[in-house]
């Protein structure tokens, strides 16, 4: 624990900050696993392409858990140590890929970018002026997921066209 590191967080409880962060661990590790099977189930049009995008993304989430638990030490804090701990903790819900489609499977990875992407504005927006590490570090991790959520819709807007111009030229 970094006692001047932490003496210059103004205006915010030092605890708050460190639960804040350990939901964000919990969706970290959510995510990974999702993007992770998501990758080894996925089916259909332009599967390699989903299937580079999702493990790419994968290990994204796994940095951004680092990022994260190393927030937390720092700020005296202890990483979520239990694994079942996950579920409980997380903002974002887990969505279970039972449908292999790949359209199917990019929606619901779109919308836990979309979780994502709310998590960590609200963390800058309650860091911004107080906890100025924090604040970088969910800031960095925040323009991650604004690009997963581009990748994802960019790549699920190619194969929607690819398959309408497959039904329009039968
Ligand atoms: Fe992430
Ligand atoms: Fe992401
Ligand atoms: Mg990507």
């Amino acid at each position: 624990m970094a006692r001047k590191g932490i003496s210059i967080i103004k205006g915010i409880e030092v605890e708050e900050v460190i639960k804040l962060l350990n939901r964000a661990y919990a969706d970290e590790w959510v995510a990974y696993y999702q993007y992770f099977i998501e990758a080894k189930v996925v089916k259909g049009i332009m599967k390699d392409a989903a299937v580079a995008e999702l493990n790419q993304h994968a290990a994204d989430e796994l940095r951004h858990a680092t990022m994260v638990a190393d927030r937390i030490m720092q700020l005296g804090g202890t990483p979520v140590l239990h694994p079942k701990k996950w579920f409980e903790m997380a903002n974002c819900a887990y969505e279970e890929p039972t449908n292999p489609d790949v359209l199917a499977i990019l929606e619901q990875a779109i919308k836990g970018e979309q979780c994502a992407i709310e998590v960590y504005s609200s963390l800058a927006e309650l860091t911004w002026g107080k906890d100025i590490v924090t604040y970088n570090i969910a800031s960095q991790i925040l323009a991650d997921e604004v690009e997963h959520e581009e990748d994802l819709q960019a790549l699920y807007g190619d194969i929607q066209e690819f398959i309408d111009q497959f039904k329009g030229n039968r």
